[in-house]
């Protein structure tokens, strides 16, 4: 078997394509294969799919594709345009690549592969390419993908934020709960961003309408956007949220009486921490507190009673248990508790609705590991498109179709 003949058959090329000679560089550790047609050859037209249309001219085209052995390889042909009687001059797909790429399709396949499990630029380092050019791969793959999104089931939906980098510029994740999967990915956090959301849900075959239950920080923007866009979802505020609210309020009172309060120095992170949490030494130091004495104390018990809010058995009992805690809070007279008090009591429906829905953003924290790892390979992803690719791609749970 001549290698040429081998080079097709490895390839896969069918007719009228043939291979018609290789060049192997050694010193550059590359190899050219050479691909062509025989004279008088016909092809379909791109565009209407006619028969036996004549070649009009062509134009050398080249094509990285998978490594031969350790070396680069690469499809060098001539790609003809076809003059077709409907459609006028038409270039020709060739069957090993998309139209518009430097890659072949096993080329493109094998980097898809490799991006959903090391950062971007790690890749491009070992394939020897520009990060560029790998990102536009990714994004057609993507891209491609999304329009095939099927939304049509979406009931119960998440919002919620992440900050795309140390603390600047927020990504909005909108999540499918019923699937784990992350929707849609938008830059900002304001009540527009509901009403984008709810437009590509629209135009990924489902309806804004149909979604019955949404959780949500208690943000105004999400929580106006909510109302105008998904208008018949009821809303849970992320019990993660509202834990959180109350201990910033503890933190609050901790660094006011710490202020005179000696013995509090050191202590912030017990105090943000629940009890069974705590390290030993941080069971000592605490123990060692006098607790009866402490305004922190105070606050803290007031943030576990909060917390025990989630073991009411019912609705009701949840309701009376959570007014109780309400007098309790705002008779504290620790202000920063009973201003958190009070923005619970302005959420009250949202927060109690969790005793209905059983939805938490804590739900999706395997999406929120999938996106921080997004992240990582996203590193220097310079744009924020780039990092919504790869949100979609890890988090999304697309139909990538990759050529096999
Ligand atoms: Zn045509």
């Amino acid at each position: 078997m001549r290698d040429t003949k081998l080079m097709q058959m490895a390839l896969g090329l069918t007719p009228p394509w043939i291979v018609t000679g290789s060049d192997f560089d050694a010193e550059a550790g590359r190899i050219d294969i050479q691909i062509d047609f025989p004279a008088g050859s016909r092809f379909a037209c791109p565009a209407c799919r006619a028969a036996d249309c004549p070649v009009h001219d062509t134009e050398r085209k080249s094509w990285r594709h998978l490594n031969f052995f350790q070396h680069q390889a690469y499809l060098i042909a001539r790609v003809p345009r076809v003059r077709c009687a409907a459609c006028g001059i038409r270039t020709v797909c060739v069957p090993w690549a998309r139209s518009d790429s430097g890659f072949t399709l096993l080329f493109e396949a094998m980097v898809m592969t490799m991006v959903a499990a090391m950062p971007v630029k790690a890749v491009a380092r070992m394939v020897g390419e520009h990060d560029t050019r790998l990102w536009r791969v990714l994004h057609h793959y993507v891209d491609d993908a999304r329009e095939r999104l099927d939304a049509a089931d979406v009931t119960r939906v998440a919002i919620d934020e992440t900050a795309a980098q140390r603390g600047h510029n927020y990504v909005t994740l909108c999540v499918d709960i019923d699937q784990a999967r992350v929707l849609f990915a938008t830059e900002g956090k304001d009540a527009s961003t509901v009403a984008a959301f709810a437009g590509d849900l629209i135009e990924h075959g489902g309806d804004p309408e149909a979604v019955s239950e949404v959780c949500i920080d208690m943000s105004p923007a999400f929580i106006a956007g909510a109302r105008a866009s998904l208008p018949n979802a009821h809303i849970t505020f992320d019990k993660f949220h509202a834990v959180k609210i109350i201990n910033e309020a503890v933190d609050a009172v901790r660094r006011a009486e710490q202020k005179r309060q000696l013995l509090l120095r050191g202590t912030r992170y017990i105090w943000l921490r629940n009890p069974d949490n705590l390290s030993e030494r941080q069971r000592e130091t605490l123990d060692g507190l006098p607790m009866r004495h402490l305004k922190t104390a105070r606050a803290y018990q007031i943030r576990l009673a909060f917390q025990d809010l989630y073991d009411q058995p019912t609705t009701d009992a949840a309701t009376a248990y959570l007014k109780q805690w309400y007098f309790w809070a705002t008779h504290s007279r620790l202000d920063p508790m009973i201003e958190a008090a009070r923005t619970i009591k302005r959420h009250w429906e949202g927060i109690l609705r969790w005793f209905d829905s059983r939805i938490a953003n804590g739900l999706i924290e395997g999406i929120n590991s999938l996106v921080q790892a997004a992240k990582a390979k996203a590193r220097g992803y310079r744009s924020m498109r780039n990092l919504k690719a790869m949100i979609d791609l890890l988090a999304g749970k697309l139909d990538l179709r990759l050529p096999a």
